[in-house]
């Protein structure tokens, strides 16, 4: 079984975030991270590989693939101390100010040139990234690569070809299913991702990470980045401090003047 995992690498969340001049994200070299939700993934992707029997396992493969600057590597060396057998960082220079179409664009892509020399069977993502939020590109790539996708896993298995998840949605829980190849993104319900362990940490520092740009994957420029792009931040600010903060001190009314406080603006 091979199984592609699009991983982002993000500023971490608890740092203060800052926009450029032209509204984009501002990236530090060395604030970024693997983005949460995506150890989901590759935890999701790991446990369908080891649940196979050997001789499969064997001719197995998960490939983290990311699309972003060289520091995005970071992301990769997470996923490889998680346990991924291979990385793919796809760059260049005409990726910059990629929107949700053109970074999907970009991930099927590499999906493709993967697929190129064997069959990749699942594209497994994280349900959000969270600086960006979208939370659409795994639509986009299904879309892209013209796959059925099964979005927002809470359960997730593969037998006999046929994929199957298992999504909890307000008050009804739905069962679907879809024949491999298929595109799947995973809440943060469907596992708790493993701890790197001691080997695969000091593995990951020197693992190889294939990086190719648009030409290897096929495509131009003129498709990506600010180029290709079918939306555009107009404006971005942060945001101003609250102004109506009121803080109560319990001493053993608090509960009251919280219920007094909801009553009073209309909140309950
Ligand atoms: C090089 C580059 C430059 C960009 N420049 C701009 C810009 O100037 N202005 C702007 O508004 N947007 C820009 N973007 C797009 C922005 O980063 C969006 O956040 C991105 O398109 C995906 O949306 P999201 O983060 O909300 O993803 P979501 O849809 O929330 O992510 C869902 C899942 O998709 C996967 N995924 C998402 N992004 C990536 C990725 N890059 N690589 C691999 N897997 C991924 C992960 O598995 C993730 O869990 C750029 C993107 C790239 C790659």
């Amino acid at each position: 079984m091979r199984i592609v995992v699009p991983v982002k690498h993000v500023p971490d969340i608890h740092s203060d975030r800052t926009f450029t001049d032209e509204g984009r994200v501002a990236r530090g070299a060395d604030d970024g991270t693997l983005n949460e939700l995506d150890e989901n993934a590759i935890e999701a992707a790991l446990q369908l590989v080891e649940g196979l029997d050997e001789a499969e396992r064997a001719v197995s493969e998960v490939v983290a693939v990311t699309v972003g600057p060289p520091e995005a590597d970071a992301a990769l060396r997470k996923a490889f101390q998680l346990g991924v057998d291979r990385a793919v960082r796809l760059t260049d220079d005409a990726l910059a100010g990629s929107d949700v179409f053109g970074t999907a664009k970009a991930i099927a892509a590499v999906v493709r040139t993967i697929a190129a020399d064997g069959q990749v069977d699942l594209v497994i993502t994280g349900m959000a990234a969270l600086d960006g939020l979208a939370s659409v590109i795994p639509a986009l790539v299904s879309s892209e690569l013209g796959l059925p996708q099964l979005t927002l896993a809470t359960r997730l298995s593969v037998e006999h070809g046929q994929v199957e998840i298992v999504r909890d949605l307000d008050g009804v829980t739905e069962v679907l299913s879809a024949p491999a190849p298929a595109v799947v993104s995973v809440t943060d319900h469907l596992n708790t991702p493993r701890y790197p362990n001691f080997k695969l940490i000091m593995a990951a520092r020197t693992k190889e990470i294939t990086v190719w740009d648009l030409s290897d994957v096929g495509l131009e420029p003129s498709q990506v980045g600010a180029a290709g792009a079918r939306t555009a931040v107009l404006s971005s600010a942060p945001r101003p401090p609250r102004a109506d903060v009121q803080l109560v001190t319990d001493k053993g009314e608090g509960g009251l003047a919280l219920a007094d406080y909801l009553i009073r603006n209309d909140l309950v």
